[in-house]
């Protein structure tokens, strides 16, 4: 199958032909400055049609069979990837005020497509559904019930199509059935989260409510006590200068000056002091956090590394694991130091539990979940 991936944001539209059979891209691109005037399209169907004509040659061969769209928000109702019809595209956008800047783009993105392709059958993947698996006692927060039903203020969870994918991929590399697969799985990337896997399912994730949560991230800060928001309030800080403030500036880039792990783990070897302090913050907090997951696992079967930081960087893998002696754990520091494209275990054969580094793919992930939706569908 023929399948288009869509990952399409307030400004910017990502896309991808993918060969379901072959696994391989045939096209990609990305359209950005959508609606900004000066020159770039004015809305999502300009947006578009420009893809369209990017993709002539390609689908002059052979069209479409169906698209794929990366949806942000599945508030409590989407567990999986449906097929989209007018309902579900009202019932995602019903979601928005959780996710204000990504829903709105992903429905502009849906609805550009409908307009353009009206045959074509689409399938909305959504970043939260793998974390419906999450016990109540993991997604409450301990606030008045009413927060909740007025508000759905819960936890959520997010990255989930890459979570599910890197443990499915981990448990083939290790031979274990994913339905009997415990594992703790860390996508470091610009945002950042930590899933326990327990039998193949989710039953705790680090991002909560909104991506804000959990770990330090390239820019946005993590956890931290509530109080200090409702602090920066009364010095006379805006609810938008907030926001700003955790998404955008803070996190590494507030730590060591830069969001770049490259450059954080050049300067710490050169002696930067700054960048040795967010290394050590940020893979202190990683480590706790890995912890409380075994834990919460039932004893994890495999720690699993992904994303650009987690398939890249060996220096910072090596500093989180030097953290996790407690758990017996020790890498093979030359195994660690493979770049590969590949999945990979890069313990020490004595290591209490596998460390692994396992290459995410979203648009894979996605275009095999369209994929499955469509075959499901009676003809
Ligand atoms: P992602 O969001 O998954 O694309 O990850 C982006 C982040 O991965 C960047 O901010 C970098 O900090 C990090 N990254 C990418 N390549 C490398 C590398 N070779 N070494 C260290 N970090 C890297």
């Amino acid at each position: 199958m023929r399948v288009l991936v869509i990952n399409s944001g307030s400004s910017s539209l990502k896309y991808q032909v993918r060969d379901t059979t072959t696994d391989e891209v045939q096209a990609n691109g990305l359209i950005e400055r959508i609606g900004e005037g000066n020159g770039g399209p004015l809305d999502h169907g300009a947006a578009m049609d420009l893809v369209a004509t990017e993709l002539e040659g390609v689908l002059a061969r052979r069209p479409l069979d169906a698209v794929g769209h990366r949806v942000v928000h599945g508030g409590e109702r989407f567990s999986e990837p449906v097929l989209i019809n007018n309902e579900i595209t009202r019932a995602i956008e019903r979601l928005n005020p959780l996710a204000p800047l990504h829903n709105p783009a992903n429905v502009l993105g849906i609805r550009a497509i409908t307009a353009k392709w009206p045959e074509l059958p689409q399938v909305a993947v959504f970043d939260t559904a793998f974390h419906r698996t999450l016990p109540e006692h993991a997604w409450r927060y301990a606030i008045p019930d009413s927060l909740y039903r007025k508000y759905g203020i819960r936890r959520y969870g997010f990255h989930g199509t890459s979570h599910e994918f890197v443990t499915g991929r981990a448990a083939q590399l290790l031979g274990i059935p994913v339905s009997e697969f415990n594992a703790v799985v860390a996508h470091l990337g610009n945002g950042v989260s930590l899933t326990a896997v327990q039998s193949g399912a989710s039953i705790d994730t680090s991002m909560g409510f909104t991506p804000l949560e959990g770990l330090v991230m390239g820019t946005r800060s993590g956890d931290l006590d509530p109080s200090i928001l409702v602090f920066l309030q009364r010095q006379g800080m805006s609810a938008d200068e907030i926001d700003k403030l955790l998404n955008r500036d803070s996190g590494l880039k507030a730590l060591a000056g830069d969001n770049d792990m490259r450059a954080i783990v050049d300067a710490a070897q050169s002696g930067d002091q700054r960048a040795a302090m967010a290394l050590a913050v940020t893979s202190y907090r990683l480590a706790k956090y890995i912890g409380g997951y075994h834990v919460a696992v039932g004893g994890a079967q495999a720690i699993v590394f992904t994303a650009g930081i987690g398939e890249n960087s060996s220096a910072f893998r090596q500093l989180v694991a030097d953290r996790l002696g407690a758990l017996g754990i020790s890498l093979d520091s030359d195994a660690n130091k493979v770049r590969s494209k590949q999945a990979r275990v890069i313990s020490a054969p004595d290591s209490a539990i596998p460390v692994l580094v396992v290459p995410t793919d979203e648009e894979a992930a996605i275009a095999e979940a369209t994929l499955k939706v469509i075959q499901a569908v009676p003809r």
